[in-house]
C-alpha cells in the first residue's frame, strides 16, 4: 500500500535540506507547501513551528516530529547502498527526525490517494527539539484538538514504542574562591577549581541505577598560570524516570558543592532548573492499545521500550497529551554513521497507517 520509491525520495529530499536547531526555516517552508498540496490548512507560529489540520472522522489524533538536526551539517548527501540509507560520512543524515517527518506525510499522501478514512489530524512539525525542546516549549497547545498522539521520534526495531521517559534537571555551580599570587603568597588564596574538583569527585554520576543518570558535562575556570583560581562555573544535569530518585540525585550533587565549598571556605552557588517532566504511560492507556491493534495488523509485534532522552513527548504530555513516540527506524543517531534502512520505513509507514484507520474507524477506544 505505501510507496517506497515515493517515500524514500521524500526523505532523501527532506534529509539534503540543512536544518541544524535554529535553521529550519527553508525546511519549514517546503513542508508548509507539501502539507497544503495535501488540502491541509497549515500555519507557523511566532517561533517556526509548523502546525496542520486535515479534517477526519472520530476522535482527533496528534502527529508530530522535529525539524532540526544536531551537527555535523553542510551540504548533506544521503546515499541509499543496499537497502539502507546514509550520510556520505561527512555529516550526520538527518534520519532524527526527517524519518518521522516524511512518514507522516507519506502516510498522509497514501490515505488521501487511496480514498482511505483518517481521523481528524493534528500535525505538529517542532523547530529547537535539539536543543532543549524549545519548538515545543513555545508552541500553544490550545490550538490542539487532539487529546492523544503519535510521536515519531526513535529508535528501534519497527514495533518500539517508547512508553516512558526521563525527568530531567540542569544544574549549574558556581564556585567562588579567593585570589592570590600563586608564587608570592598561595596561602592567601583559596582555589575555585580546586573546590569544584574536589565536589565533583565525591559525587555519584554516570549511571546511578536502571532508571537514573548524572552527568557533569561543562567545567569552566581560571584567570591565568600564576593566579589562584577565584571563580568556576560547573554545569551538570540529572535524569530519571522516577522524580523522588532524581531528587535525592540532585540533592546529592548539591550537598558535593556545598560540603567541598565549606571544607575549603570557599562559597558556592547552585541554581537547580527543570528542564522537562517525565512520563509513563500504561498499556492499557487507549494510545497504547491503539498502537498494539495497529501493529497487529501490520504484522508487527509492539515492543515497550524505556527511554533515557527527552523529546517533544515530553513538553507534549506535561500539557495534558498523551502521546508517545514510535520508532520510524533510525539509528546511530547523532552521529556520522547514522542510517535508515528502507525496509523499517516502509514498515513504520504501514504500522502508522493502520493505526490511523483504526482511529477513524472506532468509535472513542
Ligand atoms: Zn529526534
Amino acid at each position: 500500500m505505501i510507496n517506497e520509491e515515493r517515500l524514500v525520495a521524500s526523505f532523501m529530499a527532506l534529509a539534503r535540506m540543512d536544518s541544524p536547531s535554529g535553521e529550519e526555516r527553508a525546511v519549514s517552508d517546503y513542508l508548509m507547501n507539501a502539507l497544503q498540496g495535501l488540502g491541509a490548512e497549515v500555519e507557523r507560529d511566532a517561533i517556526g513551528n509548523v502546525f496542520s489540520r486535515l479534517p477526519g472522522h472520530g476522535e482527533p489524533l496528534l502527529l508530530n516530529a522535529h525539524m532540526d538536526t544536531v551537527g555535523p551539517v553542510g551540504n548533506i548527501q544521503p546515499v541509499l547502498v543496499d537497502g539502507v540509507i546514509k550520510s556520505d560520512g561527512r555529516t550526520i543524515l538527518g534520519a532524527d527526525d526527517k524519518a518521522g517527518i516524511a512518514l507522516i506525510l507519506e502516510v498522509v499522501r497514501t490515505a488521501l490517494e487511496q480514498g482511505l478514512d483518517l481521523p481528524p489530524l493534528d500535525i505538529l512539525l517542532t523547530v529547537q527539539e535539539e536543543t532543549g525542546l524549545c519548538g515545543a516549549k513555545a508552541f500553544d497547545t490550545s490550538r490542539l484538538r487532539a487529546r492523544e498522539g503519535i510521536g515519531l521520534d526513535t529508535g528501534g526495531a519497527p514495533g518500539t514504542i517508547a512508553v516512558a521517559a526521563p525527568t530531567h534537571d540542569v544544574l549549574k555551580a558556581v564556585v567562588h574562591g579567593v585570589a592570590a599570587h600563586a608564587g608570592a603568597e598561595p596561602e592567601k588564596g583559596i582555589s575555585a577549581i580546586v573546590v569544584a574538583a574536589e565536589a565533583i569527585s565525591r559525587m555519584p554520576l554516570g549511571r546511578i541505577d536502571e532508571e537514573t543518570t548524572a552527568n557533569i558535562g561543562f567545567i569552566n575556570g581560571g584567570r591565568a598560570l600564576n593566579i589562584v583560581p577565584d571563580l568556576t562555573e560547573v554545569r551538570g544535569e540529572a535524569r530519571s524516570r522516577d522524580k523522588a530518585k532524581l531528587e535525592a540525585q540532585v540533592r546529592r550533587m548539591v550537598a558535593a558543592f556545598e560540603e567541598a565549598a565549606a571544607r575549603y571556605g570557599a562559597r558556592v552557588e547552585v541554581e537547580v532548573k527543570r528542564e522537562y517532566t517525565g512520563f509513563r504511560l500504561a498499556p492499557d492507556e487507549p494510545i497504547i492499545r491503539l498502537l498494539a491493534r495497529g501493529a497487529a495488523e501490520a504484522g508487527l509485534e509492539p515492543s515497550y521500550i524505556e527511554t533515557g532522552g527527552g523529546s517533544d513527548a515530553n513538553i507534549l504530555n506535561a500539557a495534558g497529551i498523551r502521546i508517545v513516540n514510535i520508532s520510524c527506524g533510525m539509528d546511530k543517531v547523532h552521529t556520522t554513521d547514522e542510517q535508515i534502512a528502507v525496509a523499517d520505513m516502509v514498515r513504520t509507514a504501514e504500522w502508522l497507517l493502520a493505526c490511523l484507520r483504526l482511529r477513524a474507524s472506532a468509535g472513542p477506544m
